[in-house]
């Protein structure tokens, strides 16, 4: 499932195509995504501009001049492409921003647990209001020692499974949780709350350090993922612990990478590395 990396490797690579440019119209498939998308509520007025396209958490947000914004969620097969004006429409294509230059921002998803919504904006840069009360994206500055440590003082579940809940982090998902643990030297079953100081740091950096290595590599494809331009993301090339079980440690400590299943989701980690 697409996460924070993947997500915003999507949205840097979108920019360039859309940012500015006016739109010609847009049209969708009859195909239901995870939500219902009623096109003929949006108007657009003739060369519309859009004019932001950024993300927050795992939504790609497309803004424009009318102050209408679209907002998109990869799910888990979702993936967005750019076409020319020649292009062959493909099975699984939803949705379609046709511009006037005539390139197309396609929205592709065959397993339909993607969805785009239609929201109407007071101001400029605003963003919808379901979108308010989401935790700190975790490679903003708000994502600090304080906020880790008072995130989790009290919680008693394991720190895996703290770091993959959505209400509590954004964007970290089972691949970046077991190898921001495996970095940090952090059993994933120990609890949250006796994580000493030292280990919360050090665990907070590695977070950061692994979404941003995974950014730099255009996120990770295990298996639906796909960048705008089509090709995969490489950080699966650099995964330490993720997919890697029975195969040496890369530490060299001479134990093999073990998984476990831990909320139904299998975990990877180094019993000798990740020992505490
Ligand atoms: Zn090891």
């Amino acid at each position: 499932m697409p996460e924070l990396p993947e997500v915003e490797t999507v949205t840097n690579a979108l920019r360039p195509h859309l940012i500015n440019k006016s739109i010609r119209t847009i049209a969708a498939s009859d195909k239901k995504l995870r939500f219902p998308l009623d096109i003929s509520q949006c108007r657009i007025p003739d060369d519309c501009r859009i004019t932001d396209v950024k993300r927050r958490a795992k939504y790609i947000l497309i803004e424009l001049e009318n102050l209408t914004i679209f907002v998109m969620h990869l799910g888990m097969s979702g993936n967005i492409r750019i076409e020319n004006s020649k292009f062959i429409r493909k099975n699984h294509d939803h949705f379609f921003i046709h511009l006037k230059n005539g390139t197309s921002m396609i929205f592709n998803d065959p397993r339909r647990f993607g969805s785009i919504r239609l929201f109407t904006i007071d101001k400029p840069n605003q963003l919808p209001i379901f979108l308010n009360g989401l935790p700190p994206e975790p490679l903003s500055n708000t994502f600090d020692e304080n906020y880790f440590s008072t995130l989790l003082k009290f919680r008693t579940k394991s720190i895996k499974s703290i770091l993959m809940d959505s209400k509590l982090v954004t964007g970290v998902g089972n691949i970046y949780a077991c190898e921001a643990l495996f970095r940090a030297n952090i059993n994933p079953q120990k609890s949250g709350a006796k994580l000493s100081k030292k280990q919360r740091n050090k665990l907070l950096k590695a977070i950061k350090k692994v979404l941003i290595d995974s950014i730099e590599s255009g996120g990770t494809t295990i298996s639906d993922f796909r960048k705008v331009d089509g090709t995969e993301g490489m950080y699966s090339l650099k995964l330490n612990v993720y997919g890697r079980e029975q195969q040496p440690c890369i530490n060299e400590c001479g134990s093999t990478i073990k998984r476990i299943k831990m909320g139904g989701r299998s975990t990877y980690h180094c019993p000798i590395c990740q020992k505490s």
